[in-house]
């Protein structure tokens, strides 16, 4: 590597400490009010800025440069222009304007809109977001951008997470006011996005057409040895996987992004990543550059990194951990515990405000985890289910139960638990963080919001955290502000928030059946499937949610439900198809194969010597291959049939309730016959191989 960590950590970004020696004072000052305020740059301030990043990174040897946006594709979308700009005498200089890196102009049409592209112009506008760093990847500058319509409806993943980042600052500024604070300039959502993925073989990858077109393996007979060996959990690291995961960091830490834990997860071949957590916009921008770069880098050493939340069958899929908190500009994180029985009323309302958010907009919670793929976890043994609860901790439980019922709380000495008088005891991590079954689980100083697939973006369920609880601090606010008495009113306001929301905190196992029973009886959803949630979206309350925060307006609310529905439909449709095409294409030849051999054989067999292998399997393979073809018809007719002009949920249902069961049924025959068709004549390698195969 050459160069210490210290050195090369943020060299490729256009960071606060290069802004401030390569811009003139007075740029640097009103880009940072911009920065911190969203407030609107001006144009002469816009070019010199332009010209110094350019400088900047034509130092660095780049030599075009692209805004970077997030469409609802859940991927990024970048569209590369050069800085070369042709002179009189034949020769280029290097030229950038302010107008271009704060705005652009990229196609729209090819990206989702769900019916805003209909109704207004194809052209989409991308805008510089000035509280996200610019950094160059492959000789490129890229200036993160959000993405927006001719008329200004978002198109993207980027502007709603700032406008609810707008909303939660507002209102938690609101609250900290009551409670004396009034020097804190901004609030903002902290993230730190623990990331799960899989790696394998690039050979054995490439002979996977399941993995290459859809990410999953939709055909393979469970493995032999699975993740009961757990000798993979934090054991030694390949060397191979060594050397990938150090170029991942370095790459990532010349990014600005620090990552810090790496280790084996639960499956064999299983790892996971983690980065210190920063503020939650950068943070998505980040675990975007972290998904593109484990992928690129792992193709560098002869791997194929799998991003998808169920690979494999049977085997735990890969998650992403949402740690998620709220901290004020000076670094004041208001989920912490304080030293104060004043801090700590502070932080009791916080508190209670995000056990009343959760609670209220559990759909939402949940609808922000759903996806085809993820539909594969929730719900099933591994993953948190699909309903969503809070993990406190028992201490934390015992403490609010106690502030419930006016009881003394037994663990202090002998004080009436009235909250500004006692003091709270810290919660050390570890007897915090035993329940890794919760999705929603406070680790001492944060919430860590475990339902997310690996694939995700985490703007969309952060735009959800952080609106809900914009919501309920807006109503505290309004409460509290009008109170006559702040302390009695407000011991008031947590007493009965956490008395109406406490139906929400379960500290037991969320995958035991008893779980399930139990949140019926409390009234909590269970939205099984991403079609079972997904109509919530534009449940009149969440909507009234999203647009009194100017979070969404009512179209893009609409928009968006379209999308993910369309989402849906289109994966599982390519799913179905690539199902159909290998088995058409490799399977059923190789199982024919097999019997022609099979006959062969037994009829090259002399009478009278036992053939009675020969025809065991083959009775039991022409059996799983009729029907196979039986269960093949019926996809290929349930795929016909869900193109006869269905409205989008049902739709959805029908690729839910017929292609996706025929799938299953296909897969169960086919997963049948991989264990009786002779290896060499099998076209896909099997699990052992693919989750082996990194050695
Ligand atoms: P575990 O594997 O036990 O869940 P890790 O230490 O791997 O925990 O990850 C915890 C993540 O939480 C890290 O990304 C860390 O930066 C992040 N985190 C810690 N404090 C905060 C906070 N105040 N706000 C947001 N994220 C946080
Ligand atoms: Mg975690």
């Amino acid at each position: 590597m050459g160069k210490s960590v210290p050195e090369i950590f943020g060299c490729m970004v256009f960071n606060e400490t290069v802004m401030q020696s390569r811009l003139p004072k007075a740029v640097f000052k009103s880009l940072k009010r911009t920065m911190m305020l969203g407030k609107h740059l001006d144009l002469d301030v816009a070019n010199a800025v332009a010209n110094a990043m350019k400088e900047w990174a034509i130092d660095k040897g780049a030599t075009h440069f692209t805004h970077y946006f997030q469409p609802m594709t859940g991927m990024t979308a970048e569209k590369h222009d050069s800085f070369i700009s042709p002179t009189t005498d034949g020769k280029v200089i290097m030229e950038f304007s302010g107008n271009e890196l704060v705005h652009g102009e990229p196609d729209a049409s090819s990206f989702p809109s769900g019916g805003l592209r209909a109704t207004f112009e194809a052209r989409g506008y991308t805008i510089w977001d000035t509280t996200s760093y610019a950094f160059i990847k492959d000789g490129t500058l890229y200036i993160p951008t959000a993405f927006c319509s001719y008329s200004g409806e978002a198109l993207d993943k980027k502007t709603p997470l700032l406008r609810s980042i707008e909303a939660v600052d507002k209102q938690a500024k609101r609250i900290l006011k009551l409670f004396g604070n009034t020097s804190v300039k901004r609030v903002v959502s902290t993230v730190g996005p623990e990331q799960e993925y899989f790696l394998l073989d690039k050979e054995v990858h490439r002979k996977r057409p399941d993995l290459i077109y859809t990410g999953r393996t939709l055909f393979g007979a469970r493995p032999p040895k699975g993740q009961e060996l757990d000798d993979h959990y934090f054991g030694v690291l390949k060397p191979r996987v060594s050397a990938f995961m150090h170029e991942v960091d370095e790459e990532l830490w010349k990014l600005g992004v620090y990552v810090k834990t790496k280790h084996n997860e639960v499956a064999p071949a299983q790892h996971e990543l983690a980065p210190v957590f920063t503020t939650t916009n950068m943070a998505t921008d980040n675990n975007q550059l972290t998904m593109e770069l484990l992928k690129s880098v792992a193709d560098k050493h002869g791997m194929a990194c799998l991003l998808h939340e169920k690979p494999f069958a049977g085997v735990n899929g890969s998650g992403k951990h949402n740690n998620w908190s709220l901290a004020t500009d000076s670094g004041t994180n208001l989920l912490e515990p304080g030293e104060t029985p004043y801090e700590n009323a502070q932080f009791l309302l916080f508190l209670v405000a995000v056990i009343k958010a959760v609670d209220e907009y559990q759909d939402m919670i949940r609808i922000s985890a759903a996806s085809a793929g993820n539909d594969h976890r929730l719900g099933a043994n591994e993953a948190p289910p699909a309903i969503v609860s809070i993990f406190l901790g028992e201490e934390l439980t015992e403490i609010l139960e106690a502030l419930e019922s006016g009881a003394a709380y037994a663990n202090r000495k002998k004080a009436e638990m009235e909250i500004g008088v006692n003091v709270l005891p810290h919660f050390p991590k570890d007897t915090t963080d035993r329940n890794r079954t919760s999705p929603f689980a406070f680790t001492g100083n944060k919430f860590e919001f475990r339902m997310l697939g690996s694939r995700f973006s985490i703007a969309g369920p952060n735009i959800v955290i952080n609106t809900a609880v914009a919501e309920v601090l807006r109503q505290f606010a309004d409460e509290l502000e009008n109170a006559a008495d702040f302390t009695e009113s407000l011991a008031a306001l947590v007493k009965k928030t956490f008395s109406k929301h406490k139906r929400i905190v379960f500290n037991g196992n969320n995958y035991s059946d008893e779980w399930v029973a139990e949140a019926e009886k409390r009234g909590l959803s269970n939205l099984k499937t991403t079609v079972d949630a997904m109509p919530e979206f534009v449940n009149p309350k969440n909507v009234k949610l999203f647009t009194s925060h100017g979070v969404f307006t009512q179209s893009e609310v609409h928009s968006r439900y379209e999308v993910y529905l369309e989402n849906y439909c289109r994966e599982v449709h390519i799913e179905a198809l690539t199902m159909v095409d290998i088995v058409k294409g490799s399977i059923i030849p190789a199982c024919l194969k097999y019997q022609t051999e099979l006959v062969t054989l037994a009829s090259l067999k002399p009478d009278g010597i036992d053939k009675s292998l020969e025809d065991y399997l083959l009775e039991n393979i022409s059996k799983l291959c009729g029907c196979m073809l039986e269960k093949l018809r019926s996809l290929e007719s349930a795929i016909i049939e869900a193109k006869d002009g269905k409205e989008l949920l049902p739709l959805a249902q029908f690729y839910r309730n017929r292609v996706f069961s025929a799938m299953s049924e296909l897969r169960l025959v086919v997963d049948e016959l991989e264990m009786l068709v002779a290896k060499k004549y099998w076209p896909l390698p099997s699990y052992a191989e693919m989750l082996y195969s990194v050695n």
